[in-house]
């Protein structure tokens, strides 16, 4: 093994997962040549998040001058264990409103002292870092010495979205494995295997996911939500056309009341809904990423999306979901976001 992994791949590829599967595997008693065995002392320590020897960093909100991601393990070990496929967002919720995360430069002392202790169970050493991208540089720069000659018998398994947003000096001293997007067909194989979910709506939600399992669990868990974003997006693309402003006040009273994640949702959902037309519209049927109720929908609503008003109507969703990201007032930026929506609704072929 070399001293230091980085998995890289979009959310929801199963980075983690992997880092995580490693570290079993390196420690695993009677591992076979694929596999750890999963059953013996050491795998169960890892099944119930216990093996001694494994560390993990994550991004947090600063607490203090030593802020580090065991203050923040209660809510770490939470999020795991009810499943270990979750977002940013969701880690982000659950620690924080407002503030933004990181991993500071604190963590590094932590992390030396932790790999410097004799090993507690006997066998290699893990520090598992999540999301390495959110270490700012300082920290950076000051776990260049460790990553390069960590302690005998210690490994370092990371993760981060892309390898494109981690620093060179960092990248030279790890071994890159690039994780590809999943498969439609490997995400709807995992809702039925996993969820018990049924074909067909495992198949659906798969479209929905674009290759993140993360998102496509959280789709499943709360298909309400999916099902109540097209009859909201219906509602409002109706209102948005004929520039009903009733109807527009009316919705942005009820999306102001959302969660701001739940709001961000709803944008990325139209952001994903109006990118379909477009593949709709050529004539892709197959291609576009549409359930059933959705594709009924696009038949009367793709007709008003092409090539003279995709990019500037992907422009504004994305906007909007990045200002509520940034706290701006819910209901300005949805009553404004539907006004420009209406010019662009209205734009000729
Ligand atoms: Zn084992």
């Amino acid at each position: 093994m070399p001293h230091a992994t980085l998995f890289a791949g979009p959310e929801g590829t199963g980075t983690f997962q992997l880092a995580l599967a490693c570290a079993r595997y390196m420690n695993c008693e009677a591992r076979t040549e694929d596999d750890a065995c999963g059953t013996c002392n050491k795998c169960g320590k890892y099944n119930t998040w216990q093996h001694a020897d494994t560390f993990f960093s994550y991004p947090v909100i600063r607490v203090n001058d030593d802020t580090n991601s065991s203050d923040f393990i209660e809510q770490w070990r939470e999020m795991v264990k009810a499943d270990a496929y979750f977002t940013l967002d969701q880690w982000k919720q659950r620690i924080t409103d407002t503030k933004q995360i990181q991993i500071f430069v604190s963590e590094v002392p932590v992390i030396t002292k932790n790999l410097s202790l004799k090993a507690y169970e006997g066998g290699p050493k893990v520090q598992i870092m999540w999301m390495l991208e959110m270490m700012n540089e300082k920290a950076a720069n000051k776990i260049l010495k460790i990553l390069e000659e960590p302690p005998s018998d210690s490994f370092f398994m990371m993760t981060a979205q892309s390898a494109d947003s981690i620093l060179p000096t960092i990248l030279s001293r790890v071994q890159l494995v690039k994780v590809p997007a999943l498969s439609d067909e490997q995400i709807a194989e995992a809702l039925q295997d996993r969820h018990g979910c049924d074909a067909k709506r495992a198949m659906d939600i798969a479209y929905l996911a674009d290759g993140d399992y993360a998102k496509a669990v959280q789709i499943y868990g709360s298909t309400d939500d999916q099902t109540a974003f097209l009859a909201q997006f219906k509602n409002w693309m109706r209102a948005c056309y004929k520039k009903d402003g009733k109807a527009i006040g009316d919705l942005s009273a009820i999306v102001s009341k959302y969660s701001r994640d739940a709001q961000r949702q709803l944008y990325d959902y139209a952001l994903h809904f109006t990118r379909q037309c477009i593949v709709f519209n050529y004539g892709q049927l197959e291609l576009a990423r549409f359930t059933d109720e959705e594709q009924k929908f696009a038949e009367n609503f793709a007709p008003f999306i092409h090539h003279n008003n995709v990019v500037a109507i992907s422009e504004l969703f994305n906007a909007a979901s990045q200002d509520v990201g940034r706290n701006v007032n819910a209901r300005i930026v949805f009553v404004d976001l539907s006004l420009k929506l209406h010019r662009q609704l209205h734009r000729k072929h």
